[in-house]
């Protein structure tokens, strides 16, 4: 059995899908691991420390070469996967809806391609969930770019020369990457309030010593979906949602939004008209700025100032701390092969709760439900 590590190939990603830790837990059950020369520099795993592991280093062909799983971040084109053998396994983040073309060329080179995001979010499987891993180092450094953004502090400070006041920060969306943002922003000595969709969440911000903002006023709503996830509202809460917050976010400083729909564009959280109301010298940080956006006018890759309102749409926020995020990904892909490790084939085998949520493609052909229908 061996697991191939790709560099990644993505404009701008410094995450690595296997660090030397997860390389020696892989030797352990018994695999071969191969990694693609410099896989881990960008994100300060040196060649060196994988050959320590007992990984063998080489260039992309070699390291593909008889490969039975490879290990990646985001997903490869085929092209990048050329000469694997047929029914090797690709364990990766595939952004399965978004790259249809891609997951395609998956099946035409009889690729078995898993989607690591679809993971089901049951109990046995949170150790393997990439999803929140990378999104609580998000919630974390949204925090941190919109501190480094704001030209005041974030903690009140009683001083010689007179009172800093503390800054007032307001999380939209309260999911894996806002519970730590709430968090974040705590530690930093902000006054901090947040709101969600989902009721349960009410409990969950209180308990992190932040103040709840929620529509009280539309009876009967209860935000959640399929999963634990968010289901989108009817026009009548989100006229409500719109007017309470309008009325909240006048009074901030630093805005962190989180909200994401599924398999749909993200919410629109904050309007054009919204954004004057507040402060000039104020920060909003958009993480779903990848998504379509919460914010109107927030751009992918930029800082840009509306109304004197910093909006900050930063790409790939898990990979701006890649060592970390390295590692939990890392993590995350070793718990889901080793928990399915069948020691007579030596090699994991899916049971169908999780494989059938996960395969994209198997035997050249597309076999996921989620993208048949
Ligand atoms: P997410 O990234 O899909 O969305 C972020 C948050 O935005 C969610 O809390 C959602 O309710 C909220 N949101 C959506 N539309 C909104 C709107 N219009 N206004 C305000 N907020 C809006 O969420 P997530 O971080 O993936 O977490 C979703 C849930 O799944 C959480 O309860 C989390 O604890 C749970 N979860 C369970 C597991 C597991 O059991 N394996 C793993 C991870 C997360």
């Amino acid at each position: 059995m061996k697991i191939a590590v790709l560099k990644e190939t993505a404009d701008g990603e410094k995450r690595v899908a296997a660090t030397p830790e997860t390389a020696k837990k892989f030797a352990a059950l018994g695999a071969t691991v191969a990694v693609e020369a410099g896989a881990g520099a960008a994100a300060g795993f040196a060649d060196a420390g994988y050959a320590e592991a007992g990984a063998s280093i080489g260039d992309r062909v070699a390291t593909l070469s008889g490969a039975d799983v490879v290990l990646a971040v985001q997903g490869p084109d085929a092209a990048t996967l050329a000469g694997v053998r047929p029914g090797v396994w690709l364990v990766a983040s595939l952004n399965p809806l978004a790259e249809r073309a891609r997951v395609d060329g998956y099946a035409a080179a009889g690729i078995e391609a898993l989607a690591m995001e679809w993971m089901p979010r049951i109990t046995r499987a949170q150790s393997m969930d990439i999803l929140s891993s990378q999104s609580n180092l998000s919630g974390y450094k949204a925090v941190l770019d919109a501190a480094a953004e704001y030209g005041r502090a974030f903690p009140m400070m009683m001083t010689a020369a007179g009172t800093v006041a503390a800054a007032r920060v307001f999380v939209m969306g309260v999911g894996v990457a806002g519970l730590q943002a709430i968090a974040t922003a705590r530690r930093l000595g902000a006054q901090v309030s947040a709101t969600d969709v989902r009721s349960a969440t009410r409990e969950q911000i209180q308990s992190l010593g932040a103040k709840p903002v929620f529509v009280e006023t539309v009876a009967g709503i209860e935000g959640e979906g399929a999963g634990g996830y968010a289901g989108e509202m009817s026009p009548e809460y989100q006229a409500a949602q719109a007017e309470l917050v309008s009325a909240h976010l006048a009074r901030q400083d630093v805005v962190v939004t989180t909200a994401l729909i599924p398999g749909r564009a993200a919410p629109r959280l904050i309007s054009d008209a919204q954004l004057q109301t507040m402060r000039p010298g104020s920060v909003v940080v958009d993480l779903a700025v990848e998504q379509g956006g919460n914010v109107e006018g927030s751009v992918a890759g930029a800082v840009v100032e509306r109304h004197g309102v910093k909006i900050v749409g930063h790409r790939n926020v898990p990979s701006r701390l890649a060592a970390d995020a390295s590692a939990l990904f890392s993590r995350n892909l070793y718990n889901f092969l080793s928990a399915f490790w069948n020691k007579e084939a030596r090699r994991p085998v899916l049971d169908a709760e999780i494989g059938n949520a996960i395969r994209l493609t198997r035997d050249g052909a597309v076999v996921s439900e989620r993208l048949r229908s």
